[in-house]
């Protein structure tokens, strides 16, 4: 089975084939960051006009790349929500538009239950039950993942997201948008010595996240700065804000699996992307002996191939899940325990 994937829930526009037998066939990417940058955040009205002049030539190239014709795409799938609404409704539209014009059979996504499958989509593939920590632009949650579509929260940030965090307190620092990638770079070159920033909610007892407070630290040191704060200084206060968020974020994923009794830890969304993460957790994998999973990196950021996979896995269980009914409804607003099993 052959699912085409479109992902437009943000800024980025992302196309892709996914066969079921032999795995994925093309992907292609466009991202908007340029275009946004200088407003220091995504702007919806120009994110959307920009889907509608990507999308397309973003088609023909993953159908050249992968060498299929239309009539072997058995359906597509095509990010439903959560998202902006705008953006989200230039997807939907085209891809009802594209099924209706092929008759082929649409289904609508769960942006999020991309973000949580796309580690399925590297070579080595965990076996479900896993916890999965999903730390995107917009979310931050645990959960314990017993299949696709059966996803249990069991805690999520009462604030601001970490890719939230990682973006404000990089624009803090000067460092553009989005930052996180960014103040990681930047981190490497400061010293652990110099700040303490707190660690919001570490002893909490709960699987929850807060991370407003950190922002706030982060800026209450930039202020304490001189005015003309130069790059060391800079790099010390990126090293205490990634050494405090990567603390909470592991320890809570190790408080996950002692309470679930799981050996398995699935990591998804762009902070996932995280090198000094991805070193703490390794570590941790290794001296507390569970097995930890990645996406590879270009699919821990918003991307099409993890649509077409998460709707190709929900069509293996459930072929009727996709409908020759075009009259498509986005939704911005969807959590994701709200998706039941098919
Ligand atoms: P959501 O999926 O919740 O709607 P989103 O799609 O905007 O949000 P993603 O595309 O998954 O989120 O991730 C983008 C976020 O990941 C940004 O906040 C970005 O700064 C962060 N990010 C990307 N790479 C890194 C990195 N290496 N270190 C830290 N943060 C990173
Ligand atoms: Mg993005
Ligand atoms: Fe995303």
């Amino acid at each position: 089975m052959i699912v085409l994937g479109v992902e437009s829930s943000c800024d980025e526009t992302g196309l892709a084939l996914y066969d079921t037998q032999r795995g994925l066939l093309a992907h292609a990417l466009h991202s908007q960051v340029a275009m946004h940058e200088q407003y220091g955040g995504v702007v919806p009205e120009l994110a959307s006009r920009d889907h509608i002049r990507r999308a397309i030539p973003l088609l023909e190239q993953v159908m050249d790349k992968a060498g299929v014709t239309r009539d072997t795409i058995d359906a597509i799938a095509y990010t439903q929500g959560p998202g902006l609404a705008g953006a989200l409704l230039v997807g939907a539209s085209i891809a009802c538009g594209l099924g209706l014009s092929m008759d082929k059979p649409v289904l609508g996504v769960h942006h999020l239950e991309g973000h949580l499958l796309s580690p399925l989509l590297a070579g080595e593939r965990p076996e479900f039950p896993f916890i999965a920590l999903l730390i995107s632009g917009g979310h931050t949650q645990l959960m314990q993942v017993d299949g696709v579509g059966q996803y249990t929260l069991l805690g999520e940030t009462l604030d601001d997201a970490a890719g939230e965090a990682f973006d404000k307190s990089a624009k803090l620092l000067g460092l553009g948008y989005p930052g996180g990638p960014a103040i990681s770079r930047l981190a490497e070159f400061g010293d652990s010595d110099v700040h303490k920033l707190p660690r919001p909610m570490l002893h909490s007892k709960d699987l929850n996240f807060s991370f407003s407070g950190l922002k706030t630290a982060v800026l209450t040191l930039v202020r304490n700065q001189s005015t003309n704060i130069c790059e060391q200084d800079k790099a010390h206060i990126a090293r205490a804000f990634v050494d405090a968020i990567v603390e909470v974020l592991v320890a809570k994923c190790l408080a996950a699996l002692k309470q679930t009794g799981l050996k398995r830890l699935v990591i998804a969304g762009g902070v996932g992307a995280n090198r000094q993460l991805r070193d703490a957790l390794n570590a941790a994998a290794q001296k507390k002996r569970f097995r930890v999973f990645y996406p590879e990196l270009e699919f821990c950021t918003d991307n099409g191939a993890m649509i077409a996979f998460a709707g190709a896995m929900r069509l293996q269980i459930n072929p009727d899940a996709a409908k020759r009914d075009y009259a498509f409804n986005v939704r911005p607003r969807w959590p994701l325990d709200e998706l039941r099993v098919i």
